[in-house]
């Protein structure tokens, strides 16, 4: 505003516009004079994503395909629940991890995403649910857990949860927010010095070192003591009452056995984590070779770790029927959703 010769509260203005309302054009601010908003336009964008697709599924859950400016595809799940909603963004383009019982590592990294589009991809859930220019609901929660690893897009990841925590703006504050990783040691342990970080959840998927190099080559890297270790040390940064996440996907006979719960137990008390553990089943994801692991399978495998005295939740799958459930996000078109398409917006 200033280089354009114009009084700084424009600026507020703008932002509030933006991110409070959720506009996603200047010409739509029109409380603008005219004249600026035609200058603006023509040295920036107010959204760059497009929306390709849109599906519905039986649940509630939504999920949408959408397109960078060079054509990239970004997925994003807004999850609704009786009280409050989650939205599930992506923090890249593909991935260049290769968890094995993961759609997304098909597509390999296409590219990290700015800031920008983390943002817009919340921005157009929020609209699509609650309409354009409405106030954003008290209580929206956001997950960092869709497609990518947010932990290799971190700049862009901090950047976009400082504009999103604006009180001006969403204010969707820090402790709204959860971000996954599959155990990126360096970031675990910057994140642990930022005061206002998200909570974090931690991708396990498997209690030995030989399996999880198996199912999450990240590990070759940072093998399980140095992830744990990462872990305790981000322990020291939880508050009152904080608990960080444990993520574990259950594949049917791959790492759900009465075994590998008291291995996954044991590795947990042996580092003494204040942590709890969400056991995921498996969503099915052909062409990956896993099924999703017996509700039996579960429940032992719970009641296992809660009477050595680790709380374990079971999630329910959401949105499965869309593709939008955990690990399965990778850029399908219609042609793969069996039911519940989308409503007037969808694609064909
Ligand atoms: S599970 Fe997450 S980190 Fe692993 S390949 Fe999929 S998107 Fe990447």
């Amino acid at each position: 505003m200033q280089e354009l010769g114009e009084p700084a509260y424009r600026a507020r203005q703008i932002f509030a516009a933006l991110h409070s309302r959720r506009l996603q054009s200047f010409d739509a601010i029109t409380e603008l004079p005219k004249e600026l908003r035609a200058a603006l336009g023509k040295r920036a964008t107010a959204s760059t994503l497009t929306l390709e697709s849109r599906y519905v599924s039986e649940d509630g859950t939504r999920r949408y395909l959408l397109k960078t400016h060079d054509g990239l595809p970004v997925e994003t799940v807004f999850i609704p629940e009786e009280r409050r909603d989650t939205i599930c963004f992506s923090s890249q383009s593909g991935c260049p991890l290769q968890c094995s019982f993961c759609l997304t590592a098909q597509l390999g990294l296409l590219r990290s995403l700015s800031a920008g589009e983390i943002v817009e991809q919340v921005v157009i859930a929020l609209n699509d649910a609650y309409g354009v220019a409405t106030e954003t609901p008290h209580g929206t929660n956001l997950v960092g857990m869709g497609a990518g690893e947010p932990f290799l897009a971190f700049e862009s990841l901090m950047k976009a949860l400082r504009v999103m925590a604006d009180p001006a703006g969403m204010h969707i504050v820090p402790g709204r927010v959860t971000v996954s990783t599959a155990g990126i040691v360096p970031r675990i342990r910057e994140l642990a010095t930022i005061s206002d970080r998200p909570h974090l959840a931690v991708s396990l998927a498997a209690p030995t070192d030989e399996l999880r190099d198996q199912l999450m080559p990240i590990n070759k890297k940072w093998p399980l003591q140095e992830l744990l270790g990462a872990c305790k040390e981000f322990e020291k940064s939880l508050k009152p009452g904080e608990r960080f996440t444990f993520e574990y996907v259950m594949l049917d006979g791959v790492n759900d056995s009465e075994d590998h719960a008291r291995q996954l137990a044991n590795l947990l008390n042996r580092h003494q984590l204040r942590a709890k553990v969400n056991l995921i089943p498996h969503n099915p994801a052909a062409p990956l070779p896993y099924l999703p692991s017996t509700p039996m399978a579960v429940e032992k495998f719970q009641a296992i770790l809660e009477a050595k005295g680790i709380p374990a939740f079971v999630r329910r799958p959401r949105g499965r029927d869309i593709y939008a459930a955990c690990g399965q996000l990778a850029a399908r078109g219609s042609e793969n959703v069996a039911t519940s398409m989308g409503s007037s917006n969808a694609a064909p």
